[in-house]
């Protein structure tokens, strides 16, 4: 069998490399990977990590992901939505804080109301902010045309998770019904990279029932999709959800969490050039999950700006850090501990993905 360190020579990677590094079980061999991909990281983005600033919006949502804590049929979860005077305070709130870039995340609704809502809330964030302010939504599966009158509006990117590339996995963790499709979901995401967003995707890592194989998989079609941007981190249970149930057949949160650094970093060793956030979950697992994930390969992080009172209602998984912080602690919090492992937080940096702006660079010159 090759060795690690052979493989981390190789200028392309095999699936069965792929495999091989996601499998590292030793700590010499993983500490190895972690380096060149965060070497991979430091030489193609220096050591800088852009900042978007997340406002979990509103809670309500048509769907029942297995997984998640805010799915509709969770009673014990009370609803809210925020109004556009209070997100447009956050935007306010991001503009002082030099934040040039915002999520607006929320559960999914797919009606004319909500529709229309987003359209005239994009407008009046870049009313305010100015149009080179930066939205990326998060808002699950909509119509080729509500994808087209978000772009239009304003928004520049989208993130939608694919949860798992593999079809019975992913059947596995949803209801089977019409509105929890895998190829529906697929299609979603190919549309909003055909629309001309800066397009995001990712999935939960230890998921029960998901394989090595599976991982090596969702990197592989990550890749394939040429995708920009990539948020992805451990499956963690949330006691009111029907998977929480399958919690013998999941592993131990160490090995998701060090499972999930390697997936960052084979997925920076494939991708060089998109952007990789590394996410709450690791930090929920580990106080200083969030860095290590940025020494493993992520160039990204998302503050939350959502006001605690509503933090606490969206809560995807128990344990969510950061929840009895305020905002400014927060950042200022945020700025000491990246200083700290020697990166540097770039604020009024938009910090769009590399690989987004050479992908259109050569789509532009096969149609001119
Ligand atoms: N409703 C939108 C966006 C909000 S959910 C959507 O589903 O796309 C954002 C992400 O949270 C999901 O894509 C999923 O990957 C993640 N998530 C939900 N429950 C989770 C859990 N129990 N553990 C880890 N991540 C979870
Ligand atoms: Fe709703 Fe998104 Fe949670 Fe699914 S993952 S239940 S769509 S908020």
């Amino acid at each position: 069998m090759k060795t690690v360190a052979n493989i981390l020579t190789r200028k392309e990677l095999s699936k069965h490399d792929v495999v091989r590094l996601l499998s590292i079980s030793n700590p010499d061999d993983q500490h190895r990977l972690i380096k060149k991909a965060y070497f991979v990281k430091e030489t193609i983005v220096g050591k800088k990590v852009y900042l978007r600033g997340l406002i979990e919006f509103s809670n309500q949502c048509r769907k029942n992901c297995l997984y998640c804590g805010i799915r509709k049929d969770n009673s014990n979860v009370t609803r809210y939505s925020m109004s556009d005077d209070e997100i447009l305070q956050l935007v306010e709130y991001a503009l002082r804080n030099q934040l040039t870039d915002i999520v607006l995340q929320s559960g999914e609704l797919d009606n004319e109301r909500f529709t229309r809502r987003i359209t005239s809330l994009i407008r009046a964030i870049k009313k305010v902010a100015g149009t080179d302010f930066r939205i990326t939504l998060s808002l699950g599966e909509q119509s080729k045309d509500t994808y087209q009158e978000w772009f239009d509006a304003g928004a520049q990117r989208y993130l939608l998770r694919i949860e798992t590339s593999n079809e019975a996995l992913y059947k596995k963790i949803h209801p089977h019904d019409e509105v929890h499709q895998f190829r529906v979901r697929l299609k979603c995401l190919e549309t909003i990279q055909k629309t001309g967003y800066q397009t995001g995707t990712g999935v939960m890592i230890g998921l029960p029932c998901q394989t090595i194989d599976n991982l090596a998989d969702d990197l592989l079609f990550i890749k394939h999709m040429d995708i920009d941007m990539v948020g992805m981190g451990p499956y963690l249970e949330h006691v009111d959800t029907p998977l929480s149930l399958y919690k013998e057949a999941l592993m131990p949160l160490v090995d998701r969490y060090n499972l999930s650094l390697r997936m960052i970093a084979v997925l920076r060793l494939l991708m060089p050039y998109i952007n990789i956030a590394s996410t709450t979950a690791l930090q929920s697992i580990f106080p200083m999950g969030r860095e290590q994930g940025l020494k493993a390969g992520a160039n990204v992080i998302m503050p939350n700006l959502t006001p605690v009172d509503y933090r606490k209602k969206y809560l995807l998984y128990e344990n969510k850090s950061c929840l009895d912080e305020d905002d400014d602690p927060c950042l200022e919090c945020l700025r000491k501990r990246i200083g700290l492992i020697g990166e540097e937080l770039m604020f009024n940096n938009h910090g769009d993905s590399r690989h987004f702006t050479q992908r259109r660079q050569v789509t532009n010159n096969i149609y001119i």
